[in-house]
């Protein structure tokens, strides 16, 4: 049976050991104490969907589904290697995972509960089912933030009394710049390392599920599929941190967005999004050991282009994520423009399957569908495309798509850079469109990147890679591949439609300031 002393941390991000304040917590109990370390497996995210458009369920990829079960699996050797292990539980009634945790709470007697605390809409209803449960029942609740930098709660509070005086009602800093002079420093991670943990106490008859594999879940046989090379976990994480980190003058002269989207062999940026997603990497530690790379060298690059820079731009996407209702949505959001964005049932599809004819468009696409990751810019190149650049399509719906396959998908981050890039916020230079033929050139003019990922175009010649339209029928034979039949041909002319998109904007804009002028703005939007 367990004892009163017993402790339970719930891992749900912040799959680590390093720097996780609620597992500290946790451990603290005394002699007699025992520690219940869980994870409940969320069919939300993990059950197959058999509509999706690839495998995966409706909400996660199975790229990412893989990475999360590695990063389990990884947390669980851990903690073993710490004499304690990692207790999986299957989500009861269809996926009550908030039902499964106060089950367990009440069936091990536990005293204390310790988990990273979560801003997401979600989460944020989950956890408050749990924290009801805990009080109710006398349970100790430990909540803290470990997997932002800051707080976005405290940031938009600061915010609120700064300059001595209440400003913005209560709104978040909706400028990186104000965003920066708002935060300060970091609190410091916590750097100790732990020898062992307390004993994991008596589980009774709960069945504890080994962390299991992705065919397991149902998946079907995915070896053939060229795969994400990014594997899960904190061990990973901490690996691939130190190896982009080794390099110190890389790191002291990091420069965003300099940097080659093209490249995936070796990509440009230190791909740690993903581990940040999951929390297999702590944010803060990563920020810390910058801070010590820029110590040893004589001069590095600053926010907002450097690599803690980039870490800033996360918080500050949490922050205004955190404090805007609606965020993720354009209707009733109102740091969003209402824009007329069509819907398409050709055109949408043939972006999402990397079927548009464009091959710097698809080459991206397909890479999103297979590794779950692409460049920053890369994402620029589709999302411009998708929305505001060609096809004028919601950019709701590319969220969509961007949320199920990415493996570093992230609902703050992912949503506010759809608005960015869709200039429905943030950002609102409309007239600025990436090309779909010569951006990607710019970085690699021999589309090595677009043979790797579109085989069908390998033998196009480089004249042609980026526009394999116009290239005569006989180099078309040559090449093995005949556009039209093995290659689709562009679903529109990027010249025609981009200028038919800046006029749109130029429309929609217009019409967003008149509605700026109404007395009663905001109001009347709120209806979703
Ligand atoms: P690095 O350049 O090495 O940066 C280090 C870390 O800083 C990243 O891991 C990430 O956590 C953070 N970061 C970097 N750029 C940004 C940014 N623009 N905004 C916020 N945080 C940033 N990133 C996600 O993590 N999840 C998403 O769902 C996501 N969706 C996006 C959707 C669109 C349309 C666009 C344009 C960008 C999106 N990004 C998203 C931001 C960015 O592209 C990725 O964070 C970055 O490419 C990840 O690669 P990296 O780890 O090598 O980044």
């Amino acid at each position: 049976t367990a004892t009163a002393a017993a402790a339970m941390v719930w891992f749900r991000k912040g799959l680590r050991v390093h720097d996780n304040p609620a597992l500290d917590a946790a451990r603290r109990g005394g002699a007699a104490a025992r520690l219940y370390p869980v994870f409940v497996l969320d069919p939300r995210y993990l059950l197959p969907d058999q509509a999706a458009p690839s495998p995966g369920s409706a909400r996660a990829g199975v790229a990412r589904v893989r990475f999360l079960l590695e990063s389990l699996s990884d947390l669980d050797a851990r903690l073993r290697r710490l004499g304690s292990r990692l207790l999986l539980l299957r989500a009861r009634d269809d996926g009550d995972v908030a039902g499964t945790v106060c089950a367990a709470l009440k069936d091990w007697n536990i005293g204390k509960l310790c988990f990273e605390s979560d801003t997401e809409p979600y989460a944020l209803a989950r956890d408050k089912k749990v924290m009801d449960f805990a009080a109710a029942s006398g349970i100790d609740v430990f909540s803290p933030v470990s997997h932002t930098l800051f707080d976005p709660a405290e940031i938009i509070e600061k915010f609120l009394f700064s300059f001595g005086k209440w400003k913005n009602g209560g709104r978040p800093p909706m400028t990186y710049q104000s965003f920066v002079a708002i935060a300060g420093e970091p609190p410091e991670p916590i750097m100790e390392e732990y020898s062992e943990l307390p004993p994991v106490g008596d589980t009774g008859e709960y069945e504890l599920l080994p962390v299991p594999r992705v065919e397991e879940l149902g998946y079907g046989d995915i070896s053939q599929e060229d795969l994400s090379p990014f594997r899960g976990g904190e061990t990973e994480a901490l690996k691939r941190m130190r190896e982009s980190l080794h390099d110190k003058e890389w790191v002291a002269k990091f420069e965003k967005p300099k940097g080659d989207p093209s490249a995936f062999l070796k990509p440009a940026t230190t791909v740690l999004s993903p581990y940040l997603k999951f929390g297999c990497l702590s944010s803060r530690y990563f920020y810390h050991c910058i801070q010590d790379v820029y110590r040893s060298t004589k001069k590095h690059t600053n926010p907002p282009v450097s690599l803690t820079g980039q870490l800033l731009w996360r918080d500050f996407f949490y922050t205004v994520a955190f404090g805007t209702p609606n965020f993720d949505q354009m209707k009733g959001n109102k740091i969003c423009k209402q824009i007329p964005w069509t819907e398409n049932e050709e055109l949408f599809p043939a972006w999402r399957d990397g079927r548009t004819g464009y091959p710097w468009i698809d080459a991206i696409m397909i890479q999103l569908r297979k590794w779950g990751w692409m460049h920053h810019l890369a994402r620029h190149s589709v999302a411009c495309f998708l929305t505001r650049g060609d096809l004028f399509i919601h950019w709701e719906k590319g969220r969509d798509v961007f949320e199920r396959l990415l493996i570093d998908s992230d609902w703050a981050i992912n949503n506010g850079n759809w608005m960015w890039l869709s200039c429905s916020s943030f950002f609102y230079q409309y007239h600025r469109i990436y090309s779909p033929t010569s951006f990607g050139k710019k970085y690699d003019p021999n589309g090595n990147y677009i043979r790797h990922f579109i085989p069908v175009l390998k033998d196009m010649p480089k004249e042609y890679i980026y526009e394999p339209w116009t290239a005569p029928l006989s180099i078309q034979k040559k090449a093995n591949c005949i556009i039209g039949k093995d290659y689709p041909k562009p679903v529109v002319d990027h010249a025609i439609a981009s200028k038919e998109c800046k006029k749109m904007m130029g429309e929609a804009y217009a019409s967003n300031r008149l509605d700026d002028d109404k007395p009663d703005k905001g109001k009347s939007s709120n209806s979703s």
